[in-house]
């Protein structure tokens, strides 16, 4: 293991954590669908080349990235017997390169069938491809209109294996949320017209919705890297990422004293500032000015004034006397401090903090070994 020794912060990802959730999720199931694991944007920020191998070695087969460069990379690292489905589907002229990396792509609309079937005549064998319809995200997927003209002659289909028929929920993580039923229900009437093929419909809080939703292929991404997939209950999984950012600077301010860009924030009192090595740059989104926190010993330290492109400064008055110095660490995100809880201060969803997180961050993986037994 390389000695950052002089990085500003470490982010330490826990492997087993994330091979704790799939488990957990695989089990709402019961045994009645498998699961697979989206791992699209480095499997959202905390680095798929790490991810995916920890979780095939746990016994994870089916793989979702965005990009086909996405595939492209993970491909050569998971053994043969894993597919990985490309959701952003066919560009024009990627086809072949699709075949070639054994990637299987997420066709999104007739002309996607179409260059598919082409190139699967071409060459004379059938083709792997997952089919999504739009059941309400109008985002991805077929929409109705391409669906009745393919289900009105499935010939269409020929030289397509079809491996998975798929669709994604709108607003999942609200379970009383009327679109929920209404995909549901869409979903079901679009599979009766098609070729009998395992079908997908949840994602991370999908699984949650209960049995009727999971089908024969559970597709969680968020859940499995620690973010609560369900709005307003309690989160069942395991937090996975634990940052922390070095004291570059310790400082005594006076009452009415500006700190940092605008002065944003003044002090009321005598104050000791301690400037963090994390910035916007890293991720800590600039929104969480004046709002964010971070904790030392478990005690919570506001985050005071705005976030700088490299630093943050927090009023770190309240702790024992020199119980910080220069270089010391303190915890941006830990088992207590969590990345829903970072997100809702910032305005927005743990996805986005998570998928913000820099690389100038000392990454460690921890837990490797726990779920590795067959390396
Ligand atoms: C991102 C994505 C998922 C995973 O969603 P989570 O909410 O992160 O579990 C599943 N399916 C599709 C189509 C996606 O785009």
């Amino acid at each position: 293991m390389r000695a950052h020794t002089n990085a500003g912060a470490w982010l330490d990802v826990d492997l087993a954590a994330i091979v704790h959730n799939w488990r957990l999720l695989k089990q709402q199931a019961q045994g009645r669908a498998d699961c697979a694991a989206v791992v699209k944007a480095d499997a959202y920020g905390l680095g798929a080349t790490q991810v995916a191998p920890a979780l095939h070695a746990a016994g994870c087969r089916r793989f979702f990235v965005a990009h086909l460069d996405e595939g492209m990379a993970l491909r050569p690292l998971l053994p043969a017997d894993a597919t990985l489905f490309v959701m952003h589907g066919l560009l024009p002229g990627s086809e072949l390169e699709a075949v070639t990396h054994d990637l299987v792509p997420v066709l999104n609309s007739l002309a996607q069938v179409r260059a598919w079937t082409t190139l699967a005549r071409g060459l004379g064998r059938r083709l792997p491809a997952a089919l999504q319809m739009d059941t309400g995200m109008a985002r991805l997927g077929m929409p109705a209109d391409e669906f009745n003209r393919l289900a009105a002659d499935l010939h269409q289909l020929d030289g397509v294996d079809l491996q998975l028929v798929m669709s994604h929920l709108v607003s999942a993580e609200q379970a009383e949320a009327p679109t929920n039923a209404q995909q549901l229900q869409r979903f079901a009437a679009a599979r009766a017209r098609l070729p009998a093929a395992p079908a997908s419909l949840a994602n991370s809080s999908g699984v949650w919705l209960g049995a009727a939703y999971h089908h024969d292929l559970l597709r969680p991404g968020a859940a499995l890297y620690g973010v609560a997939p369900m709005a307003g209950r309690p989160n069942p999984m395991r937090p996975v990422v634990r940052l922390r950012s070095k004291v570059l600077q310790l400082r005594h301010i006076a009452a009415g004293t500006g700190v940092g860009y605008g002065h944003a924030w003044t002090a009321q009192r005598p104050t000791l500032i301690a400037t963090l090595a994390t910035g916007y740059a890293d991720g800590w989104l600039r929104s969480l000015s004046n709002r964010g926190a971070v904790r030392f010993n478990g005690q919570v330290l506001p985050l005071v004034g705005k976030v700088s492109m490299d630093t943050i400064t927090v009023d770190a008055t309240d702790l024992p006397p020199d119980a910080l110095q220069e270089g010391s660490l303190l915890d941006l995100l830990d088992e207590r401090l969590t990345v829903d809880e970072v997100a809702a201060a910032a305005g927005t969803i743990g996805y986005e903090v998570l998928t913000s997180l820099g690389n100038r961050y000392a990454r460690r993986y921890l837990g490797a070994e726990a779920c590795t037994h067959s390396l």
